[in-house]
């Protein structure tokens, strides 16, 4: 096992990366920027380093200033967490070559899964379902118009490196098409420096269901089921939960099984995210997330499974603590993502936490690095806590959701707490009825009912 470990990260990620170290009895190197000196994650370290000012580009994305400090400090691995060089292949490979472990998949995988072509072609050619589109990017419009006509309307343009759902041109009819394949295009280049789209066919109303995976050394490969993340807003997940409230044991086993042949398949090493979208009973792979991710905390509380205590281990060379027949699946657990944001038009809210008081009780986890007279910097994303409920069944985990979000106190700053508590009172999200457009269309209905 590492003795000590670099978290190459902050706020709540850094604090779960350190607390799976701490129970492993791995020491922590804690790196950040000049704006985040005072943050929980460096207070609870073994050792903290500042890598560079406030601006990510300057700090947590600094490779020279993070490879440095794990040299100083004897790290022997980096941890990379979620977003900023989680899923940068050349972070992986330069770690690599200065003798540090980097714990998640080879550089190799991170850029197969990077490029989403690249990526549809390997996970297709080994049994996973694709949404249907065009097999390559499109040179021109001409090959956007065959691909479009074959594929039907509304149709989809997507950036082959695209994230964080930046990148999408929806396009309803074939007059439409030039102009939104430019768009895209442009916006892809200015975006991800990489100006190269695909086309493909626009589901209506899919939900986004994702399996979690998670493969050793050793050949061996599982699936931890799915999470439901079909909450989104601007196509970024708002509210998360496993299980899914559509899908059958059969259909969860089958997915899973299809998932976890095709990871094995890829030689895939570590933990990882097959994301899918789910119409009519069918599944369409868009891409694999080749990282821990933001909504990790869902299965870990329906499986019982320390998902990144076994990732430190799985990277350390040692096998899975589990195996596939180990894993079952109990009760019901929702996560939602905490923002300091204005609830209704979303601006961000940095500044002081005036008054915090974490919820709690049976049930209830609340993953956050934030505390009493923190400063919210306005520097990075506005999320500053996951609430996670866990309990039986769903509508108990839903009365759960509401009485933690009233013992919630993050006074002084804007949050999406009234968000939430306005949705759990709706009837289609009480039955699980909604899709990804759903929450947008709910909330365009809130804009207009508080302005009438
Ligand atoms: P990113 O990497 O930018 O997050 P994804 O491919 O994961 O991009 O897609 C993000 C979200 O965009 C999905 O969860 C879904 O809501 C929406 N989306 C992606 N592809 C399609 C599609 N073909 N039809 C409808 N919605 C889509």
């Amino acid at each position: 096992m590492f003795k000590k470990v670099l978290i190459a990260n902050r706020g709540e990620i850094a604090m779960r990366v350190h607390r799976a170290c701490r129970e492993l009895g791995i020491q922590t190197v804690a790196v950040h920027s000049t704006a985040d000196s005072k943050a929980m994650h460096v207070r609870l370290a073994d050792e903290s380093v500042c890598i560079g000012p406030a601006q990510a580009k300057d700090s947590y994305l600094n490779i020279a200033a993070i490879v440095s400090a794990a040299e100083i400090t004897g790290a022997d691995a980096i941890h990379p967490g979620y977003g900023f060089l989680s899923e940068n292949a050349r972070f992986a490979d330069i770690v690599k070559a200065h003798g540090i472990t980097f714990i998640g998949p080879s550089a190799e995988h991170i850029r197969t899964m990077g490029d989403k072509i690249a990526a549809k072609k390997a996970v297709g050619d080994l049994g996973i379902p694709l949404v249907p589109g065009s097999p390559g990017a499109l040179a021109d419009f001409e090959e956007a118009k065959a691909a479009a006509s074959q594929i039907g309307y509304p149709a989809l343009i997507k950036a082959a490196s695209g994230g964080g759902g930046r990148g999408m041109k929806l396009v309803e009819e074939e007059s439409q098409l030039e102009e939104q394949l430019q768009a895209a295009q442009q916006e892809a280049l200015a975006a991800f420096g990489d100006g190269s789209v695909y086309i493909e066919r626009y589901l209506k109303q899919p939900r986004h269901i994702e399996i979690q995976i998670a493969a050793d050394s050793h050949g061996n490969v599982v699936h931890l089921g799915e999470r439901d993340c079909s909450l989104q807003r601007r196509n970024q997940k708002v509210l998360e939960e496993a299980p899914s409230p559509v899908l059958t044991a059969e259909e969860r086993a089958k997915i899973g099984e299809t998932t976890r042949k095709a990871i094995q398949g890829l030689g895939y090493l570590g933990v990882g995210t097959v994301e899918y979208l789910y119409e009519n009973g069918e599944f369409f792979f868009i891409e694999m997330n080749t990282r821990l991710q933001v909504e990790h905390p869902v299965t870990e509380q329906v499986t019982g499974i320390d998902l990144v205590r076994e990732q430190i281990s799985i990277a350390a060379g040692n096998p899975l603590s589990f195996t596939q027949e180990d894993v079952t699946f109990t009760g019901h657990a929702i996560e939602c993502r905490i923002n300091a944001e204005d609830p209704r038009t979303f601006v961000p809210s940095p500044g002081r936490i005036q008054e915090f008081h974490a919820p709690g009780g049976l049930g209830v986890r609340f993953d956050s690095a934030v505390y009493d007279g923190y400063d919210i910097p306005p520097f990075y994303d506005s999320m500053i806590g996951k609430l996670i409920v866990f309990g039986d069944n769903r509508e108990l985990v839903i009365a759960r959701l509401r009485r933690a979000l009233e013992e919630t106190v993050l006074a002084g700053i804007n949050t999406t707490i009234p968000l939430f508590e306005d949705l759990l009172d709706d009837e289609d999200f009480k039955t699980g009825d909604y899709h990804i457009h759903w929450l947008g269309e709910w909330l365009a209905k809130q804009e207009e009912a508080g302005e009438g």
